[in-house]
């Protein structure tokens, strides 16, 4: 037995006495803030919760423990964790024996860690992202010293004990479908962006532990996966394993014949390799779609963020990816305002956009995060001016990405139903909400038993964001 499923014992034992005085089972709240890679985190969280005897909750007033799995890659996401602390001050007053932890992005950042110490001295735990694995034994230890306890490592814990947080995969938000982590951290550094300052330099989970983790998941029912990294394009696991290699034996390992679909995010465009373009053209299981994050259509600017590519090498790299599958889709992330970004600048990234007929984009305002080269750099963006390129860039995205959605119109697509949809369903009829192959949100008239499985959907209608459609049966 390992060292932390001890302690998760021994918390259960001090819930099950818990239970047997107050007449009721301890519940948790998992509050996770920021990316997919932090929601599967609290996935794992929350299987070691429910082995360790915690019911959920979603209210912060009826939890005797609320984990916050924090984000910092944006300035309102660390706004957002702030708000709720303040919410849990009062009570916190009236429920002393409440637990209170924090982990993820925020806890690893300096300046951010300085100020949860500082302002609120009612958490209780504060573990960072190279420990996760720990939760139970700091957990413990808090019930029973009832002192606060700060734990943040520098650098992450080797392979071994990274595969011992890895291997809690009981809990899920969907029973058909997972992810998986491939790697963690980066070992890129775009000007703008905390991630390698917070998750450490890249290391790759080797192909034995993905694959037995795949086969563990399709033998509990799981029809989808979405492999997880930063920059999934640089997956190395050595001996000449690349990414491109691993895709192939994600989608031919035996034992993985359950899952139908595969999904893979983030790519970065310097990394993108022809062999990653024929894999996904040679194997159907992968979806035709493809997450490239532009973030400028500037060349000045993008060397000014360090991504190590020009506005010419990405449109020549989604010209080659269409031409291997001219029915790829393509969805990016844009940042605007970034340091020193003139008109013309912005311009460029309004020609990148009408030229790449983008799908769906994540667009945001730069966020000046401390410690990060770009924030002392010069020509900071006043945020009228950012916000005023921010609209005239949606202005021109919103009709290109409604005109590709346009083209789906009468087609079938295959979809993945996820949840009945209460506002789109009427007595007597559902409707139910999924993502076609192409990732693209689908919501559709179906019978409800349709959930979790793959389903042909006509496309009759749709709007910006979303295809509407029937089932086909
Ligand atoms: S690739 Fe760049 S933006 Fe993405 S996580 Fe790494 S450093 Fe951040």
């Amino acid at each position: 037995m390992s060292t932390q499923d001890y302690y998760i014992q021994q918390v259960q034992s001090l819930n099950e006495r818990r239970a047997a005085e107050t007449g009721r089972q301890p519940l948790a709240l998992v509050k996770t803030f920021g990316c997919q890679m932090n929601a599967h985190d609290s996935e794992k969280i929350e299987t070691i919760l429910s082995q360790m005897g915690y019911g959920k909750t979603d209210a912060a007033d009826s939890a005797d423990l609320a984990i916050y799995n924090t984000c910092c890659v944006r300035e309102n996401a660390e706004n957002h964790l702030y708000g709720n602390l303040g919410l849990l001050t009062h009570i916190k007053k009236e429920r002393r024996d409440m637990r209170i932890i924090l982990c993820g992005c925020m806890t690893q950042q300096g300046a951010a860690l300085e100020k949860l110490l500082r302002s609120y001295r009612h958490v209780d735990v504060i573990l960072g992202t190279y420990n996760l694995r720990r939760l139970p034994e700091l957990l413990y230890n808090s019930l029973i010293a009832g002192r606060q306890i700060v734990e943040i490592r520098q650098s992450p814990e080797g392979p071994e004990q990274a595969e011992e947080f890895e291997s809690k995969t009981g809990c899920r938000h969907f029973a058909f479908k997972a992810s998986v982590n491939i790697m963690y951290g980066c070992g890129n550094n775009c000007s703008y962006c905390i991630v390698p300052y917070v998750r450490g330099r890249e290391r790759s989970r080797s192909p034995e532990n993905i694959l037995t983790e795949l086969r563990l998941l399709a033998a509990d029912g799981v029809k989808e996966v979405m492999l997880l990294g930063q920059n999934v394009n640089s997956y190395d696991a050595g001996a000449q394993i690349r990414f491109a290699d691993l895709l192939e034996r994600v989608c031919e390992t035996p034992g993985t014949e359950q899952i139908e679909r595969i999904r893979f995010m983030t790519s970065h465009p310097k990394d993108l390799s022809g062999a990653l373009i024929a894999v996904m053209r040679r194997q159907p299981k992968i979806a035709r779609h493809l997450h490239l994050p532009l973030q400028s259509g500037s060349t000045r600017v993008l060397t000014r963020m360090n991504r190590k590519y020009t506005q010419e090498d990405y449109l020549r790299l989604i010209d080659r990816i269409r031409e291997a599958m001219p029915d790829i889709t393509l969805t990016t992330d844009i940042i605007v305002g970034f340091p020193g970004e003139t008109e013309e600048d912005f311009d460029a990234t309004l020609d990148v956009v009408r030229r790449a007929r983008f799908a769906g984009a994540f667009t945001f305002l730069y966020s000046k995060r401390p410690g990060t080269p770009a924030a002392d750099m010069d020509g900071q963006v006043p945020p009228a001016e950012a916000g005023d390129r921010f609209q005239r860039l949606l202005a021109v995205l919103n009709p290109m990405i409604l005109a590709e959605n346009e083209k789906r119109i009468g087609t079938i697509l295959r979809v993945l139903p996820e949840e009945i949809n209460a506002q789109g369903s009427r007595p007597g009829e559902n409707c139910l909400t999924g993502r076609a192959d192409n990732n693209t949100i689908v919501h559709f008239r179906a019978d409800k038993n349709h959930l979790g499985s793959f389903t042909p959907v006509k496309i009759t209608g749709c709007k910006t964001y979303y295809l509407l459609g029937e089932a086909v049966d």
